[in-house]
This record gives C-alpha cells, structure tokens and sequence, in this order.
C-alpha cells in the first residue's frame, strides 16, 4: 500500500511544489512508484512535471466532484519518472461546489483508495491555504511534509498550520501524522537561518528532517523547462539534496517498518 504525504504550509513560496516535484523524481529514480497530486489552483506541479495545464479535458478537480475516477485523470508515461494527477484553475471552483456535497472532506481519500495499492508513495502538493483542498490532503493523508523558510515568521505561521493537523486528527483522520519538517532555501551565512534552524530543532526535535535543501538556482530555473532539477542539472546541489532527502526518508520509512514487523513477531 501507499504511503500518502501532503506537502502542507498555508505559506506561499516555501518550496511546497518544488518539493512535491523533486522528491517525487528522486524517488521515481529509486525505482520506486510515485504519482504526485496536484492539490493547488495554480497547477505549478503540473507544469513543472512537464504537462500543459490549460491542454487537460479532466483534472483533480473532476475526481473531487465525483465526474472522473483517479484513473480516468491520471497521467502516465510522463518523462518526469512518476504519474500525475494534475490540476489548473478550474481547481478553484472545487472549493465552493464541493460545499454542497457529501463526505466534502474526505473525496481525495475516497478517490484514491482505487489506485493505493499500485504506489510506493503519493504525493499530495497542497495550496498555500488551509482551505477544504489542504484538507482533503490532510484527510487523504498518512502524514505530512511541512516544508519551510528559516525566517523570522516562520514559527508563528507553523502553529497555524499544527491545530488544523490536530483538528483533522481529531475529526476526519485519526492516522495523520507530522513526516517532518523540512529546512528550505538555506543560507547558512544567514544568521537568522541558523538561530531559527535551531529553535525549529529545539522545538521538534527528530521531526526535522536531517537534510537541509539549500537555496539554489538549478532548482528554480527547472521549472521553467517543465522538468524536475534531476533532468535539469542532476550534478547540482539542489538535486543532490533532494536525492539525500529521498535517501533519509526511505531510511526512516524502512527503519519504522521493520520496527513493526518486529513488535508484530
Ligand atoms: P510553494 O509551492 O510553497 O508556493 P515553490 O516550491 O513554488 O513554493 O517555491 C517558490 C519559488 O521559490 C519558486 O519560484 C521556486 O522555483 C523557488 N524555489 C523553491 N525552492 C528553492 C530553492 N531551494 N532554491 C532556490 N529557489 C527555490
Ligand atoms: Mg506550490
């Protein structure tokens, strides 16, 4: 079965999508079955996996409302190295049709429940809100990727963001878990970055994650050619991260696994 991320920050620009796409490609290159959700409006996912996002005649947008299955919107045999479920701006009408119908919170998990059993990994990539869409992801969801800046705001917009994870916990997803939080666009001359970088550790401890995504210019200009950073420049420090990224989070998905194999024996 899959294991179901979200990508969540209601904070834009923070490297949800750039994360989304490279981690999904790292793990595509591990071998490993990734389809990555676009959850968000803007589509960005979905152009930089390579799709033009006013070309779709059927979207995520058409899975929430019912009109499609996961597997009639899906696309495959993409060179990115994972299958997408891509969205655009019809996706913004998603937030209030879906008002009016059953179950509201809870379509993305209904809908994916088809296609669970053929990934390794989903990957939802949320807005930068914590609307009806990021919590359809939160309630989709195993656990959730908390990419964020080392600035001074930071950790006053991530309480926020903890009480809708707990009032999803507590009401629509028992299961949902914080993965991690992950330290993006670092510049370690910066010494704000690094005292918030260490509140962030005090604070959450083993929840951060070990990698630091640096700040680096292959990983924005990728996008631009519709490609995740390994298809770009796979020698640069922002791919090498995201491999290193993927690399930790395999090691704690194995590590956790065998743990419960172990109190099962
Ligand atoms: P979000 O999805 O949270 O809104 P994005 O992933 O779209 O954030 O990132 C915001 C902008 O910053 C984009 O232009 C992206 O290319 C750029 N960016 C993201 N991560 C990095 C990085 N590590 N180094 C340089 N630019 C980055
Ligand atoms: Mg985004």
């Amino acid at each position: 079965m899959a294991r179901i991320l979200a990508v969540a920050n209601q904070k834009g620009g923070v490297g949800k999508t750039t994360t989304s796409v490279n981690l999904a490609a790292s793990l595509g290159a591990a071998a490993r079955r990734v389809l990555l959700v676009d959850l968000d409006p803007q589509g960005n996912a979905t152009m930089g996996s390579g799709v033009d996002k006013r070309k779709l005649s059927r979207t995520v947008y058409h899975v929430l409302l019912g009109q499609a299955t996961v597997r009639e919107a899906l696309l495959t045999g993409l060179s990115c190295g994972y299958h997408l479920l891509p969205a655009n701006r019809e996706l913004a009408g998603a937030e209030v049709e879906l008002v009016g119908l059953e179950g509201r919170e809870s379509r993305l998990r209904v809908a994916l429940a088809e296609v669970e059993g053929e990934y390794d990994y989903i990957f939802l990539d949320c807005p930068p809100a914590l609307n009806l869409l990021t919590v359809n992801g939160l309630t989709a969801a195993h656990s959730v990727m908390i990419p964020m800046q080392c600035e001074y705001y930071a950790l006053e917009g991530l309480s926020d963001l903890v009480q809708t994870i707990r009032r999803v916990r507590a009401h629509l997803n028992p299961r949902l878990e914080i993965e991690g939080l992950l330290r993006t666009m670092f510049d370690p001359r910066n010494t704000l970055s690094l005292q918030v970088s260490a509140q962030l550790v005090q604070h959450f401890g083993d929840k951060v994650y070990r990698t630091v995504i640096p700040r680096n210019v292959r990983l924005a200009e990728a996008p631009s050619f519709g490609v995740p950073v390994l298809n770009h420049d796979r020698a640069s420090k922002g791919c090498q991260a995201y491999l290193a990224l993927a690399g930790e989070l395999l090691n704690r998905h194995q590590a956790s696994s065998s743990e419960q194999t172990r109190q099962k024996a």
